[in-house]
Parts: structure tokens; sequence; C-alpha cells
């Protein structure tokens, strides 16, 4: 991934940014929406060790006040530019049809055939990067602090279960049904229909107590005991594949299974994925704090820290 560019993050580029979120927001063809990736970044930051917290600070940008999550959805603004365009395969997975799996080397490629350019290797990439933080100059502060928001966001793309999805659909993106009343397609249903209804029907538009929801599943909620497996990681540099398998099994299992493209999904369909939705939320969360904490910070004694004074 030699194609980097350095990245100032000064106030005219700001401005230009806003435009251009305006411009393209219309087009967003492969994310979680806005409000998945902003809750995934807010719980992963609030999950941070003071170390790791104090890096990340100083590495954001002045004008987000230290909010992460105000800018986890830049790289889905800025993957149409021209500079970047280079990063529009990052964000996402093409397995072979039916297939069910995910395999590196097989299917970790842009669509040239050029290595690691698909979510897990960006996941891998930016990883590595930031754990040369400690041992950088000033100038390449820069360069970390576009690491951290691609990694953020990336950390987000790689848990939505149809980000890892089949070729010839695009990940359900040319599966056109409808969400209720309304169009959609069967990648716009995970990205952002079910949390969007989720959203307004059973949090009365309201994202503060949806995330807090979430926060209190893995807290003292159904998915405590399970917060010790999904932060287990070996090697930081591997387990983005596994990642990555866990969401083309879901997107079998729960995505694709029993769709067919020109049907309404409406109730049931929600009713029984809303759950898969935002586990996944949050295991991007956990596990985008593990690796800040692990490269920045103290791991190893914050999670028991969280259950034992929650
Ligand atoms: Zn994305």
């Amino acid at each position: 991934m030699g194609c980097m560019v350095k990245f100032r993050f000064s106030l005219p580029v700001f401005l230009l940014l806003s435009v251009a979120v305006v411009f393209f927001s219309a087009s967003g063809a492969h994310a979680w929406s806005k409000e998945g990736h902003v809750m995934t970044c807010r719980i992963a930051q609030s999950l941070l060790d003071p170390a790791a917290s104090e890096v990340v600070r100083h590495l954001l940008p002045e004008y987000v006040d230290g909010d992460l999550s105000a800018l986890c959805t830049w790289p889905d603004q800025i993957r149409h530019w021209y500079k970047y365009r280079w990063s529009s395969p990052l964000h996402f997975i093409d397995t072979p049809d039916d297939a069910c799996s995910f395999n590196y080397a097989r299917d970790c490629h842009d669509p040239h055939g050029v290595e690691n350019m698909c979510v897990a290797g960006a996941v891998q990439n930016y990883t590595s990067q930031l754990m040369h933080y400690k041992e950088g100059s000033s100038d390449r502060r820069y360069n970390m602090t576009e690491a951290l928001i691609f990694l953020s966001h990336f950390m987000g793309d790689v848990h939505q279960p149809m980000h890892v999805g089949f070729s010839s659909d695009e990940g359900g993106n040319t599966i056109n049904l409808r969400w209720y009343r309304h169009k959609s397609n069967l990648h716009h249903v995970w990205d952002r229909e079910i949390i969007l209804t989720a959203e307004k029907e059973l949090y009365d538009n309201d994202m503060d107590s949806f995330q807090e929801d979430i926060q209190n599943n893995f807290t003292h909620g159904a998915w405590s005991d399970d917060l010790a497996s999904w932060t287990a990681c070996d090697d930081l540099l591997t387990c983005p594949t596994k990642w990555a398998e866990e969401s083309i099994n879901l997107a079998c299992k729960w995505g694709y299974k029993g769709v067919t493209a020109g049907e309404t999904l409406a109730e049931e369909y929600f009713n029984s994925r809303f759950s898969i939705v935002t586990k996944r939320i949050a295991q991007g969360g956990v596990r985008l704090s593990m690796i800040l904490n692990k490269v920045f910070g103290h791991q190893d004694h914050h999670y028991q820290q969280v259950m034992a004074t929650t």
C-alpha cells in the first residue's frame, strides 16, 4: 500500500471535506451507516485506558475536540475523490459466490489483483503503522492521524457482515428489494436500514440511548461473559482475518439466507437480525479499543476493571 498520501488536517481542508460530505453523502454504497460507525467509535473510545486515550486525543485534529467518532465516517466521504480512489477497495472483501468462507490469500486483493487491498488487509496495515507510533518523529504524526482514522473506520466495516460478501452481487448491493415501503438493497439493509429503523422505532431517534443499550449488553447484560473471547487476540496482525471470517459466516447464515431479489423485507427480518447488527457494532468497538490499548497504552488490565466496576 505504497500509495498512502500525506495529509494535513488543516482548517481549509476540513471546510473542503464538509462540502464533499454534502456532495457525496447521497452516493455512499458500501458503508455502515454514519450511526454504525459513530457508535463503533464511541464505544471504542469509552474503553480506552488513560494512556491510549491521551495518544488518541493527541493525534486527533483540534477541531474535533477529542471526539474520535467525529472522523469515523471520513474514509467513506473521501473514497470517491481522485486523490483517495486507491482506498475504495479497502472497505470490503469479495469472496467466491456461495463459498461462505474467507481465505486471505485467495480473497484479499483489489479488482486488479493487488494483494492486501481489502478491509482485512487495511486493518492489518493501519494497525502495523500505529505500532510504530512511539518511534515516530513529529513529522510522522500526520500519517499516524490518518492511520488512526482509517483503522477506526475499517474496524467498523470488517464487522459489517455484508462487507464480506459474494463477488457477483457485490456484497448484496445488486440484490434490489424493498425495506418496508421503500426501495433498498440487501447491502443497504445491513449498512443502514436495520440501524435506522431501530433508532426511529425503538429509541425515538435518540442515538445516545441506542448506544447505551448496546454498551449495557456487554458491561452487565447478555454479552458480558463473551467480552474476553471477543478481545482474545494473540497476534494483532492475524486477528482481522478471524473477524472477516465471522462476517462472511454471518452474511451467509443471516444476511443472504432466505432472501430473494424483488421481495419486501420487514418486521420478521428486522426482529431476527437486529441483535446481530448491534452485536457486530459492539464487537467492532470493543476490538478497536483492544487494538488501541495494545498499541498505545497498557492493555490487559483494563477490561477486568470495566467488568469489576460496573
Ligand atoms: Zn467504509
